[in-house]
């Protein structure tokens, strides 16, 4: 047998949240929402849309792989130079190709904890330790993340807004972290739902790259913009770090349809806004509804939010599913007892309302 590396054997399989296809099968069921996987219920900008068709007369050529007019759009948004800028087949493919850059066999990475798994995954995959800060609805200081860090340590995950509780640190507590950070250690700071935040102190970091060169900032077209099957996402760092990366990067990771879909996308104000405004009415509006029916619900800056629904978590996530609606059971994240909800549009928002209460009552 062909054996695989030994660091495989540390890895436990990514667990996404459940596809419409699969909960149609299951139940043969017509109606299914899906809130499940912090996708934008809008779909993706129309103007993004229209990009995508008129590409179709050139899907036999290659894209350019270092995306000029994409890396441009984004160094506009931001204010940062092109060279600053990396893009990835989704975040997900960012975060694989730090790991290659920059993780080494016998390195730690820290992170809070429980957060998006692909950090751990990316840690144990190149043979170093993940040392994990925090658990449950505990919102981790950045002070105890700080003091885990040693002399093996490469990199520090942090997600801001955090999936799956939806806490944020400020940009106060991010710069005073930044302060305590060793210059050879890498903070990966996972913005992907960065405009959903509400909150008037959630933190501009890209602004604060030229104070902090070991500050590194990922973002996503996978959420607001409503590309996640398209895989497009970006980070922006110091020159040294970018280059490392695009070093390793796959040539054409990033396809020509991605490419100026999320060129289009990005442009979109309107939808961004119309975006934002339908999050945070549905924020309120399952936040209250929730604790109404009893269930504690965590504070979110993100488009999800936690909800803590006790030991029959499971069931709860099962009855659902049987009734046409996706939602997404937290026990690979370490929190058994909660559950996580992408808010979706109102009538998918009073759907899912209407089905928990049904459930409640039974
Ligand atoms: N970071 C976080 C915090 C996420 O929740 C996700 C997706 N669930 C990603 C990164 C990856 O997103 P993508 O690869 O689609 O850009």
């Amino acid at each position: 047998m062909v054996e695989p590396r030994p660091e495989l054997s540390k890895l436990s399989d990514y667990v996404p949240g459940k596809s419409i296809e699969e909960i149609r099968e299951r139940y043969g069921l017509k109606r299914i929402v899906k809130l499940a996987s912090n996708e934008n219920p809008l779909g993706a900008s129309p103007k993004a849309v229209e990009a995508f068709h008129e590409i179709a007369d050139s899907l036999h050529l290659y894209p350019r792989g270092d995306a000029p007019k994409l890396i441009d759009a984004i160094a506009k948004k931001y204010g940062v130079k092109t060279s600053q800028i990396v893009i990835g087949n989704g975040s997900d493919e960012i975060i694989d190709m730090v790991g290659k850059a920059f993780i080494r066999q016998g390195d730690n990475c820290v992170g809070i904890t429980p957060t998006f798994s692909v950090y751990k995954f990316t840690t144990l995959s190149n043979g170093a330790d993940f040392i994990g800060v925090g658990e449950g609805e505990v919102r981790t200081s950045l002070d105890d993340l700080a003091k885990k860090i040693d002399g093996k340590t490469r990199v520090v995950f942090i997600c801001n807004p955090n999936n799956p509780t939806g806490a944020y640190y400020t940009e106060k507590e991010i710069c005073d972290f930044m302060g305590k950070v060793p210059q050879d250690v890498l903070v990966f700071l996972d913005e992907a739902y960065a405009e959903f935040a509400t909150a008037s102190d959630y933190p501009n970091m890209a602004a604060a790259l030229d104070r902090f060169p070991n500050l590194f900032v990922n973002r996503t077209f996978s959420k607001i913009y409503g590309l996640a099957g398209l895989r497009v996402g970006y980070a922006m760092g110091s020159v040294e770090v970018v280059r490392a990366l695009w070093k390793i990067k796959p040539p054409f990771d990033v396809n020509q349809a991605a490419q100026v879909a999320a060129i289009a996308a990005l442009g979109d104000t309107a939808h961004v806004e119309a975006t934002c405004k339908m999050n945070a009415e549905g924020v309120e509006l399952l936040t209250r509804e929730f604790e109404a029916l009893g269930f504690k619900v965590l504070p979110t800056q993100a488009n999800f939010i936690c909800v803590r629904i006790g030991e029959r978590a499971k069931e709860l996530v099962t009855f659902l599913e049987s009734n046409g609606m996706i939602i997404r059971g937290l026990t690979s994240f370490g929190m058994p007892e909660h559950v996580r909800v992408t808010v979706g549009k109102p009538e998918e928002n009073a759907f899912l309302l209407t089905l928990v209460k049904k459930w409640c009552e039974a």
